[in-house]
């Protein structure tokens, strides 16, 4: 992509009445980063029944597997169903292609109970009709398995939009709720099984429910959705799937986004409270888990209290690691990139971040690594494709993909997420001892 000049000041109104805007400097132009198509290495894990198709290129399977590398001796739950020269000169050939693989993959695999076909940039610049082969191939597969398709290309998208898009191809097959239901609560967006465990704990403790999952561990158990049923997002990158979600009559819970005490405490409140739970309940009964986290966020706090830390825009976590990375540990935040900024969805985030700090959105690489060499941060969080030239001019980095590949939200992982930040720092201090 060619690079156009930056536009400046696009007020972001804060949660917080009265507080101020904060001015957002957004920028189109070359981007680093991967495509959607990452999702599949966390998505896979999370939907132990489900099998990821890609209809893409040698390079979308070389980035999947390469993606994919510490699963190798695992069975895989994804493969590429490779687009080559000749079936670039005629799509009929690559429908019935797509049919052929598909048979064989149902045949060979019995414990595949959904499938998707995840898109790439190949299969959309050559306009293969996904959604079309997904409804044809259900038809012929069910009731034993259920095909879906969605989007992981690279085109204009940043790769945690890969679990967006494939979240948002499981709302339309949620079932509806009983018209006496009493509504309950979605949690939606990947969490590690560790993670969804002490929630569901939690959530148990207080007596909010009935609890289900967006996505859920087996194909079978996707979430009931009705007018009663509300949804807390725990992921900052989910948009496609909250609109579908509200298509569907969900209504959302705001809230600030599970990382680190303050927001995972926040979290819990707000999802509790449209079940009658009050602040002072859901304080009494994370009290243990949040005195746990005090402690491990103390033993990291002297490592990092006053650094400077410097995001690239990647994972669209960043706003809500910069608020955790200020407020509970200190550090100095310069410039916090998102490749996207929904005000929504991050409003209240936004309105806990400190004053004085360059916020912006989308990037021009070029002129961002600028802006990061004249900032000179202690840390910098970047893609993988920004680490290696940022290390060898002596720049620490943390690799973004890194926070969503690891445990990071809840009250126990508050340590382990400060860790992250703390561990290639401590590194830097001792190589230059
Ligand atoms: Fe590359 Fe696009 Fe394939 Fe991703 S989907 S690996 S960006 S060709």
């Amino acid at each position: 992509m060619s690079g156009l000049a930056p536009t400046v000041d696009l007020p972001i109104r804060k949660a917080t009445p009265g507080c101020d805007d904060i001015p957002v400097l957004r920028e189109r132009g070359q981007r680093e980063v991967f495509c959607g198509l990452t999702g599949i290495v966390w998505l896979h894990r999370k939907i132990q029944d489900a099998f990821f198709l890609v209809v893409g290129s040698r390079t979308c399977a070389h980035l999947v597997q390469s993606a994919a590398g510490v699963m190798i001796f695992a069975e895989p739950r994804f493969a590429t169903a490779i687009i080559d020269d000749r079936d670039l000169a005629g799509i009929a050939d690559v429908n019935e292609e797509l049919d052929r693989v598909v048979s064989q993959l149902i045949a060979r695999r019995p414990d595949i109970k959904l499938l998707f076909l995840v898109g790439s940039c190949p299969s959309e610049v050559i306009k293969i009709d996904l959604k079309r082969a997904s409804e044809r191939l259900s038809q012929l597969n069910q009731p034993r398995v259920r095909v879906l398709h969605y989007s992981g290309s690279g085109i204009e998208t940043t790769f945690t939009q890969g679990e967006d898009a494939c979240l948002a191809a499981l709302v339309p097959e949620m079932p509806a709720a009983a018209a006496a239901s009493d509504g309950g609560l979605i949690v939606v967006g990947c969490l590690a099984d560790v993670v969804e465990d002490q929630f569901i704990r939690i959530f148990g403790e207080l007596g909010v429910g009935p609890l289900q999952f967006l996505p859920p561990r087996r194909a079978g158990e996707l979430p009931e959705i009705g007018p009663d049923t509300r949804y807390i997002l725990a992921q900052p990158f989910l948009t496609e799937t909250a609109r579908a979600l509200e298509e569907r009559g969900a209504v959302r819970i705001a809230a600030p986004f599970p990382l680190g005490i303050e927001g995972t405490l926040a979290w819990f409140e707000a999802a509790a409270e449209p079940f009658g739970v009050t602040a002072a309940t859901v304080a009494r009964v994370t009290a243990p888990a949040v005195a746990r986290a005090k402690r491990a966020i103390a033993h990291y706090r002297p490592m990092l209290d006053g650094k400077s830390i410097f995001f690239f825009p990647d994972s669209q976590l960043e706003i809500p690691l910069a608020r955790f990375l200020s407020r509970e540990l200190g550090m100095r935040l310069t410039e916090v990139g998102t490749p996207y900024l929904h005000r929504g969805h991050l409003a209240d985030e936004l309105a806990l971040l400190p004053d004085g700090i360059v916020l912006s959105e989308g990037q021009d690489v070029d002129r961002q690594l600028d802006r990061c060499r004249d900032a000179s941060p202690d840390i910098v969080v970047c893609g993988l494709g920004l680490a290696n030239p940022l290390e060898a001019v002596g720049i620490t980095t943390k690799w973004s993909i890194e926070l969503l590949f690891t445990p990071i939200q809840g009250f126990d992982q508050a340590g382990d997420l400060a860790e992250l930040f703390a561990r290639p720092l401590n590194r830097r201090t001792r190589l230059e001892v």
